[in-house]
């Protein structure tokens, strides 16, 4: 191997002489090792070297404007590749800043690590007022699956190999690494750095089910009459993708995409419940969850949502995830994949059947409720009248079904409701949106690594409230030329645009600019903005950008009094003594 630190660049700290290494050149020769070839970040003390020796050594570094986005740009990397995202910031701040992201990235199960420059312990830990001074591993503990700190540069391969392993094994999630700037700037013998890195073998193993427990399910689902199967972000993340086509299809169960496992099986597919999504859940007697939680977004699994009666099978490598909101009758902890082949190997897969009652049903109610949004869909708003959010995501939808293969981001209340309901996804792992947390800013980080992972196409649809938190970032996007078009559903509010403040001059707590040019954001960046008030130059603007796949913004003006306040969340607002 040659000298770690032969391919330095002129600005970096390292020693000339070839038989050295240090810090900065065993983290990114420990992360090359390992297959890692881009991090997301934000540079400064004590980390700026680190960025200069990655670039220096061919792995990609993307600077970014907010800690935030850089973390959830490498969040969704994870998800989207199967392999630890990396983000890169500095101490106290900037850590705290990545913070959000890396809690945001294990809430959701997506593998990631941020890696933080830290203060000097000895002066941190008598609390004597440190640049920076934070006790970051200690904060990060709480917050990650699992947080290291790196004391030697002898030990920096070993807490690579470690965040990664932690990362990626058994629920994927976030992992913290502290290295002290000490470490970063210290000198070690290149022979030594060199023995000091390790690769890991086999980072994610699969853990096969054990078949009694794959005996279980599949006689709990053979008695059923009224099955469902609800697919989660985990299935999509697993990879199972044949595996659990032939599972759905074998036994005609219908089923239940979550918003970011649409398109593992495509939306039009006739088993898909969607459209009758209540009905299913209020009345399915046997319910198998494949890498899905019964967490808040599923009502905790509780009537009336759904039917009291119903027995569960949970498919999930987290054993602890069972029996954490309703009691699991056939427990199934595995790999998704390995269990997926497991149940179709199964000598009863035969006897799983889906009977034709329930299919009716469900089918009566999907083509009711398919009339009713086709209605809302095609309503034309009154003259004079701004467009609603539904005419516009029908043009959305009707030009994005010409370009299959894009990468779709999404975030807001309304817009990400409707949009979640309007536009199908045909293809697996191509839609990421708010997630888990129900988290805000999420989107142009997201969107800007779908675009460097994949190197497709990408469309972000955010609110005018979303957009704000990581609105900067469209300056990273035309920096980096990424091809991202960014459609801000702009109703002048979070929520709605239509809130009143009786009390004062000021606007409401829900008010944003009624008259903000957001496709001005860009041009300042040198993008092409659009504007855009009628469904007609809204499907114009979006086929253009996506013609010519460089950096796009369409400010498309929303209805101000369209949508609900807090979109379908409503009930998770406490109800006080008076709504003013
Ligand atoms: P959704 O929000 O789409 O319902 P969740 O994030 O709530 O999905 O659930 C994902 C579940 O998938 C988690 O409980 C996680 O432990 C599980 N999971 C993730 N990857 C795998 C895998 N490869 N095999 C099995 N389960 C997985
Ligand atoms: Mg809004």
């Amino acid at each position: 191997m040659a000298a770690p630190h032969a391919d330095a660049c002129a600005q970096s700290p390292t020693p000339v002489d070839t038989t050295k290494t240090d810090g900065y050149h065993l983290v990114v020769d420990a992360l090359k090792l390992n297959g890692v070839s881009t991090i997301y970040g934000l540079v400064g003390i004590p980390v700026t070297d680190l960025a200069r020796v990655a670039q220096a050594s061919g792995v990609r570094f993307l600077g970014f404007r907010h800690e935030s986005a850089a973390g959830h740009a490498a969040a969704a990397a994870g998800f989207l590749t199967g392999k630890p995202g990396m983000c890169l910031t500095v101490s106290g701040p900037g850590f705290l800043n990545g913070l959000v992201s890396l809690a945001n990235a294990t809430t959701n199960c997506f593998p990631m690590i941020q890696v933080a420059g830290s203060s000097d312990r000895s002066i941190i830990d008598l609390k004597r007022g440190d640049y920076e001074e934070l006790d970051q591993f200690a904060i990060a503990q709480t917050l990650a699956k699992a947080a290291y700190r790196v004391d030697r540069a002898k030990d920096i391969g070993l807490g690579v190999a470690r965040a990664i392993r932690t990362a990626m094994s058994g629920r994927p999630g976030g992992v913290y690494l502290d290295i002290p700037a000490a470490v970063l700037g210290e000198v070690l013998d290149a022979d030594t750095g060199t023995r000091s890195l390790r690769q890991v073998v086999d980072p994610a193993p699969l853990q096969p089910p054990t078949p009694r427990s794959v005996d279980r399910a599949i006689a709990l689902l053979a008695g059923a009459q009224r099955p469902l199967i609800v697919l989660g972000k985990g299935a999509a993340y697993a990879r199972a993708d044949a595996a659990i086509q032939r599972f759905v299809e074998s036994t005609g169960i219908p089923f239940l995409p979550m918003s970011m496992a649409k398109g593992l099986l495509p939306d039009g597919h006739p088993q898909s419940a969607a459209a009758a999504r209540s009905l299913a859940l209020r009345d399915a007697d046997v319910v198998m969850l494949i890498g899905a939680r019964l967490n808040w977004l599923l009502n905790h699994g509780e009537a009336p949502h759904w039917n009291p009666d119903a027995r569960f099978i949970q498919v999930d490598i987290d054993p602890t995830e069972l029996d954490s909101n309703q009691a699991i009758s056939a427990p199934l902890v595995g790999d998704i994949s390995s269990v997926m082949d497991a149940l179709n190997e199964h000598a009863g897969i035969g006897d799983v059947t889906a009977p034709q009652p329930w299919l009716q049903t469900l089918a009566a109610r999907s083509s009711e409720n398919t009339a009713r949004m086709d209605a809302h869909l095609t309503a034309e708003s009154a003259p004079g009248k701004p467009m609603g959010f539904y005419p516009a995501l029908r043009v959305v939808r009707d030009v994005l079904a010409n370009h299959p293969g894009i990468y779709l981001i999404n975030e807001g209340a309304n817009t990400l409701d409707y949009t979640r309901n309007v536009i199908g996804m045909p293809l697996p792992r191509h839609r990421l949106d708010s997630g888990t947390w129900g988290v805000m800013g999420i989107g142009l980080g997201y969107a800007i690594a779908a675009a460097v992972e994949t190197g497709q196409p990408v469309v972000a649809i955010a609110g005018d409230s979303a957009f704000g938190f990581s609105g900067m970032e469209m300056e990273t996007i035309c920096r980096y030329g990424l091809p991202i078009t960014v459609v801000v559903f702009n109703n002048g509010g979070i929520y709605k645009g239509d809130g009143v403040n009786p009390a004062s001059a000021d606007p409401s707590p829900t008010t944003l600019m009624r008259t903000a040019r957001y496709d001005r954001v860009i041009e300042a960046f040198g993008g092409t903005g659009y504007f855009a008030t009628t469904p007609v130059q809204l499907g114009a603007a979006l086929s253009t950008a996506l013609t010519l796949r460089r950096p796009a913004l369409i400010d498309c003006v929303i209805d101000p009094a369209d949508g609900t306040e807090s979109g379908h969340l409503t009930a998770l607002n406490p109800v006080g003594v008076e709504k003013p």
